[in-house]
């Protein structure tokens, strides 16, 4: 049925079936709510050390070209990027977040009513909601019970019209890490018109081996897609960027908003990339951090999922203080963690690594809560 506008008030379809957007509460709101002096934020996978002074140093020094357009095509970011991995620049395409490459995937790769893309569920909330603006059909298959994938379920509804895979690996909210041979064996296995994307936003988190990007040149259809949020803790700049085949990349800067990488940003992330030190100092953290909320939440009863990123999936055990309970505990005593009832999983919460500090404050207020039921 074509759609027949009325009224000047109507929109096209799709947009009419988003509902709007409620923000949570800001730290400072939280804060003066429970009467807190501090609130630690465990609920985003932000990088819990901040951002790295050279890069603080990078965007002060550049503040004065803010009254200049940013170079259209970002040629220094590319090609810096292009040399941290020993890609082709002709590959790499930069958006702004990571959310801007997944919005143009669908844009670029799916015909309105005519393809479709695949994905796991529960995923990231940005697939679901940029194919539907898109117009695209997002088939989602259900994660095993456990939250491992199921590669099989995932290959049994692409057909000829897929044009797109999206995989998160590791995944959010989950930490599952999906190995190389389970990445390969699915681009082997796709129709020759279907691109696979592995979204790695947590990859530097994973440890050696989990990703596909040695083996690229033996998987041309397989693309890469990273961003300066998580490891680099510039999430607030707004930087992501894709390893594409390079006709791809190519069609992607055609189309991108010409300036949508701020030129504070793009200084923000050549520094960034240089800075080994902050980079490694993160993955420490995360490392160590992350053994020791996974031991520390498993001692008390939760049942936690391996992770190989920077934050852990768990949940209470049954029968005693349960999710509400532990999520609205904390934060009263000022450490917010996300529940993850968004994600349609009412029983599970997730938590971010954060500083030492940080991580032993939330052990000891969710034993608090979990163990002596002391909200
Ligand atoms: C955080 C995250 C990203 C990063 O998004 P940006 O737009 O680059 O901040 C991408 N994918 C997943 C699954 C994430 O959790």
């Amino acid at each position: 049925m074509p759609v027949k506008f009325t009224s000047y008030n109507d929109v096209r379809p799709e947009v009419a079936s988003f509902e709007s957007y409620e923000p949570g509460l800001s730290i400072a709101e939280i804060a003066e709510k429970y009467g807190l002096e501090r609130v630690i934020k465990m609920a985003s996978n932000e990088n819990a050390l901040g951002v790295s002074p050279a890069v603080s140093e990078a965007i002060l020094s550049n503040a004065g070209n803010a009254f200049r357009y940013p170079q259209s095509g970002n040629p220094r970011l590319v090609k810096a990027i292009g040399a941290f991995y020993g890609v082709d620049p002709k590959r790499i395409f930069i958006g702004n977040g990571s959310d801007e490459v997944i919005d143009l995937l669908f844009r670029v790769r799916c015909v309105p009513g005519v393809h479709n893309a695949v994905a796991f569920r529960p995923c990231f909330g940005l697939y679901p909601t940029q194919a539907k603006m898109a117009g695209v059909e997002l088939r989602q298959v259900p994660l095993k019970e456990d939250f491992s994938f199921d590669f099989a379920a995932l290959e049994s509804v692409i057909d000829e019209n897929t044009t797109l895979v999206i995989v998160t690996s590791p995944d959010n909210p989950s930490g599952r890490t999906a190995s190389t041979e389970e990445l390969a064996d699915l681009a082997r296995s796709l129709p020759p018109a279907c691109l696979l994307v592995v979204d790695e936003a947590y990859i530097e988190f994973a440890g050696e081996g989990a990703s596909l990007l040695p083996r690229l040149a033996e998987f041309p259809n397989v693309a890469l897609m990273r961003t300066f949020s998580k490891v680099y803790g510039l999430a607030g700049l707004r930087i992501g960027y894709a390893i594409l085949p390079q006709a791809i990349a190519d069609y992607m800067w055609r189309v991108r908003l010409p300036f949508s990488l701020n030129i504070l940003a793009e200084e923000a992330a050549l520094a960034a990339l240089k800075d080994v030190e902050f980079r490694e100092k993160t993955v420490a953290m995360v490392e160590k951090g992350r053994a020791e909320l996974s031991a520390a939440l498993e001692s008390m009863g939760c049942t936690v999922i391996p992770s190989r990123s920077n934050f852990i999936m768990f949940r209470p055990a049954a029968g005693g203080p349960g999710v509400k309970e532990l999520h609205t505990g904390l934060l009263k005593k000022g450490i917010i963690i996300r529940a993850l009832g968004g994600y349609h999983l009412p029983e599970w919460l997730r938590v971010s690594v954060g500083t030492e500090e940080e991580n032993a404050l939330f052990i000891e207020y969710a034993r608090g809560i979990l163990e002596n039921g002391n909200a």
